[in-house]
């Protein structure tokens, strides 16, 4: 019996729990609330999204979960002191799914979309100078498995393209930079910055009035990642002052983005409601339905979260 802890609708859940029976028939899941205490006892392993942590503390032997989330910040906050692993979902499909929409906003950024938006709304007929993608620097915070797809699309279409990790890192057509100094070599050459860092206590409030100042004149800023990694105070600044020409947002400190933001308002800012890289049920059901089947038949469990580190 694997039980299904999350924070969904029961029309969700169910959705969920017949794409995970679909893939592995002989397995039952079922909603934790439909668990029994001795079923409960015998747990080992549930799956979650965002999870009430009482809820799992009812299950006092598990050994790991499987969020259904790449994004595990809140769990990894939450539960300091968890003594089962947490496994984050890491599908292909997503990272495929985030550098489709990295390429398509960097696109729309390089391509001077927003002011010719601006200029149609006063019927003005004005060309600005066009910049080949060779010659425009896009540099990415994170090269993890969304950040290195985004990095190898964005590579493959032409554009400079500039990453920085934890770690050192080697990747074709990427020039990698790493640590506090490699940061500020990163942003003083990015044209475009896309964030796709985890929420950690290390990457908390990181693009801030310091680091932002970093920025080449004119850049433009995309943030995919986590709301908390941008000090919202130092880029609305910015980008009243034009210091930054434009930010693509797709997450918030708060979601929904409350109606009195400013970001709302600001005519240099594309908000958009969480959607760069949406999980897609059947792909994930398949990542879970392989990491199930490997643990069932050799107790290995997959590669989990350092929670030490963040993520
Ligand atoms: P990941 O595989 O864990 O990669 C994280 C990357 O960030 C790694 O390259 C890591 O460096 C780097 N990093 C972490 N802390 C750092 C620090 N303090 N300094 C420098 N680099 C640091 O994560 P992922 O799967 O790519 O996902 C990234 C984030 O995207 C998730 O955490 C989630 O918040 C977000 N997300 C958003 C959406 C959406 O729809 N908007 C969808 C899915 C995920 P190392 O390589 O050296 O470890």
């Amino acid at each position: 019996m694997i039980p299904l802890v999350t924070s969904f609708s029961p029309q969700e859940e169910s959705q969920w729990l017949q794409q995970l029976t679909k893939q592995i028939p002989n397995q039952v899941f079922k909603p934790l609330a439909e668990l029994s205490d001795l079923q409960r006892q015998e747990c080992e392993l549930a799956i979650v999204a965002n999870p009430d942590p009482q809820a799992l503390a009812s299950l006092p032997n598990l050994v790991w979960v499987q969020s259904l989330w790449a994004g595990v910040e809140g769990m990894v906050n939450q539960l300091p002191d968890a003594k089962f692993k947490i496994v984050r979902l890491i599908d292909p499909h997503l990272a495929e799914t985030m550098s489709e929409a990295v390429l398509a906003w960097t696109l729309y950024l390089h391509r001077d979309m927003p002011h010719y938006a601006r200029q149609q709304t006063h019927a003005q007929w004005q060309q600005r100078p066009m910049v080949r993608a060779k010659d425009r620097r896009v540099g990415i915070l994170g090269l993890g498995e969304l950040g290195n797809a985004s990095a190898q699309r964005l590579a493959a279409n032409g554009f400079q393209v500039f990453g920085w990790s934890r770690s050192e890192k080697q990747l074709a057509g990427v020039t990698c930079f790493h640590g506090r100094d490699g940061l500020t070599q990163l942003l003083s050459q990015a044209d475009i910055l896309v964030c796709l860092l985890p929420l950690t206590s290390a990457t908390l409030g990181l693009l801030n009035d310091d680091t932002l100042s970093y920025l080449p004149p004119d850049a433009a800023l995309i943030n995919f990642s986590r709301g908390a990694i941008i000090d919202d105070i130092a880029l609305q600044k910015k980008l009243q002052q034009g210091e930054i020409r434009h930010a693509v947002l797709d997450v918030f400190q708060q979601e929904p983005l409350p109606t009195d933001n400013a970001y709302w308002r600001m005519k240099n800012v594309t908000v958009l409601p969480h959607i760069s890289a949406p999980t897609h049920i059947e792909s994930a059901c398949d990542v879970v339905a392989k990491n199930i089947r490997l643990y069932q038949a050799t107790t290995k469990i997959p590669a989990a979260v350092d929670v030490g580190r963040g993520y």
